[in-house]
C-alpha cells in the first residue's frame, strides 16, 4: 500500500538525519552506551541540526512549523539505526507541548530561543516514588509566598528522563489539596530553573534498556520557583497534562512501531548472513513464517501510526484514540522484536547486536507515558464501560 503521510521536505529531512547519525551517532554510541548517557554536547549538536526548532514559532527562532512529522522520521532515521538520542525525546515530545499551548508570550521569550539551539535542555516531571499511574496521588507541593512572589516547592519526583541534563524541568505540584468531588482538582505546572537553589538532582538511575537516556531522581527543598514561571493557570495542571498525553503517548506509539520495523530489517540481514546446518538461517519455512508473520504485523502497526500521526497534525487525535495507537502499537513491538531476536539465536541476547539492546529499549514502551493497562482503561471509558 503506498504512504502518504511524507513528502519530499521530510524526505529531505530523512537524508539529513541519516547522515548526521552516520557521522556522529554511530562512531560513538558505544561510548555512550558504557557510559549511560549521551553528552551534553550532543544536544547543543541536535540545537545547530535544527531538531529542536521544527515547531517553534520564528519570532523565537525555530522553523515555525506545525506538524509531528519530521519527529516520526527521526524516530524512524534513530531505530533503523539501531541508536536513540539520549533523553532529548523528552525535550521536544514532552515539554515543547505544554510550552507552546500555556507559555505568554514574556515566558516563550525567555524559554524558547535557549530551547531551540539546545542551551536549555527541558524534561517533564510528573511520577513520584509512591505514584504513577495515579497522577492525582501526587504529593509535591508548590505554596504561594505571603508577598505573592514566588512558590515554595517541596517534594520528589522519580523516573524523569532527561533529569540529570535539564535546565529547566516541567513540575507538576499540587498548589491546593484535592477537594472530596474531584481528587484532580489542585494540580499547577511550574517551569523550574534546575540551577535554583533546594533542587537536587538523585541517582541516575541503572535502567534496563534506553542506557543512552540519563533518567534521575529529583528533589526539592524550600526551592523558589518565581510567579513568572508558573504554566498556564494555576489548578488546571492535570486539563493540561490530559490534553498533552495524548501526543506524548503518540509518540511512543509512532516509535515503537518503528523499533519493531528497524528489528525486522535487523532480523533479516542476520538470518541470512548467518548459516546453520549447511544453509542460511533464511532458508527455514519457520524463518520465513516468522518474518511474513511480523511484516504483518508492521504492516497494521505502521497504518494506526501514520493515522494517529495525521490526526495528531489535524488536531483530531482524541485521548482515546492515542491510547489506542499506544496500546496496539507497543504490544506490536513486544511481540515482533522478541520473534526477532529469537531468529538470531544467542548472538541476539549479546548487547553488541542491535537486536539485543532493541529488545531492551522496547520494553518500557508498554510502562511509561502510562501502561497498557491504563491505556485499556481510557479506551474502556470512552467505550462507555
Ligand atoms: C525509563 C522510564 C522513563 C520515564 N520517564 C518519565 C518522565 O520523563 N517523566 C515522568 O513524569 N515519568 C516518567 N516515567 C514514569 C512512567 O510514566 C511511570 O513509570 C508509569 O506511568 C507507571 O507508573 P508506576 O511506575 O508508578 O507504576 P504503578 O502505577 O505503580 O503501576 C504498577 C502496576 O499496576 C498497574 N495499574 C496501575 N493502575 C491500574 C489500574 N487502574 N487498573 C489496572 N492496573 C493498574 C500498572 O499497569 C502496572 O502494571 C518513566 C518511567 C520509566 C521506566
Amino acid at each position: 500500500m503506498r504512504r502518504t503521510v511524507f513528502n519530499e521536505d521530510h524526505e529531505a529531512f530523512r537524508e539529513t538525519i541519516r547522515a548526521f547519525i552516520e557521522a556522529e551517532v554511530v562512531p560513538v554510541y558505544d561510548e555512550w552506551f558504557a557510559a549511560g548517557q549521551a553528552p551534553r554536547d550532543f544536544y547543543y549538536k541536535l540545537g545547530e541540526l535544527g531538531v529542536f526548532g521544527i515547531n517553534v514559532p520564528e519570532e523565537f527562532g525555530g522553523a515555525g512549523l506545525d506538524t509531528h512529522k519530521f519527529e516520526a522520521v527521526l524516530y524512524e532515521e534513530t531505530a533503523r539505526a539501531g541508536v536513540q538520542f539520549g533523553g532529548s525525546g523528552v525535550h521536544v515530545l514532552l515539554a515543547l507541548p505544554y510550552l507552546k499551548m500555556l507559555a505568554t508570550d514574556e515566558q516563550k521569550k525567555r524559554y524558547l530561543p535557549k530551547f531551540v539551539s539546545g542551551e536549555e535542555m527541558w524534561a517533564l516531571a510528573m511520577t513520584e516514588p509512591g505514584t504513577g499511574s495515579d497522577v492525582a496521588g501526587m504529593k509535591t507541593t508548590a505554596k504561594l509566598s505571603e508577598d505573592g512572589t514566588h512558590y515554595v516547592l517541596n517534594g520528589a519526583k522519580t523516573f524523569i528522563t532527561g533529569g540529570v541534563h535539564a535546565d529547566r524541568v516541567i513540575v507538576c505540584a499540587r498548589t491546593s489539596a484535592p477537594t472530596a468531588e474531584d481528587r484532580r482538582f489542585g494540580i499547577s505546572l511550574f517551569a523550574v530553573d534546575t540551577r535554583s537553589e533546594g533542587y537536587s538532582i538523585g541517582r541516575k538511575l541503572d535502567k534496563l534498556g534506553l542506557r543512552t537516556s540519563d533518567t534521575a531522581e529529583l528533589a526539592f527543598v524550600d526551592v523558589k520557583v518565581p510567579v513568572e514561571d508558573l504554566l498556564g493557570e494555576e489548578g488546571k495542571g492535570f486539563s493540561y497534562l490530559g490534553h498533552n498525553l495524548a501526543s506524548e503517548r503518540w509518540g511512543i506509539a509512532f516509535g515503537a512501531y518503528a523499533q519493531a520495523a528497524a528489528a525486522i530489517r535487523f532480523a533479516q540481514q542476520y538470518v541470512t548472513d548467518r548459516t546453520v546446518f549447511g544453509k542460511p538461517v533464511a532458508h527455514f519455512q519457520n524463518t520465513k513464517f516468522e518474518l511474513a508473520a511480523c511484516q504483518a504485523e508492521v504492516d497494521a502497526a505502521q497504518a494506526v501510526a501514520d493515522r494517529a500521526l495525521e490526526a495528531l497534525d489535524a488536531g483530531e487525535l482524541t485521548p482515546a484514540e492515542a491510547a489506542s495507537a499506544k496500546l496496539f502499537c507497543t504490544e506490536v513491538a513486544h511481540r515482533v522484536i522478541d520473534r526477532c531476536l529469537q531468529l538470531h539465536g544467542g548472538y541476539g541476547y549479546m548487547n553488541e547486536y542491535p537486536i539485543a539492546r532493541l529488545y531492551a529499549d522496547n520494553r518500557v514502551n508498554r510502562i511509561y507515558g502510562g501502561t497498557s493497562e491504563i491505556m485499556k482503561t481510557i479506551i474502556a471509558k470512552s467505550m462507555g464501560l
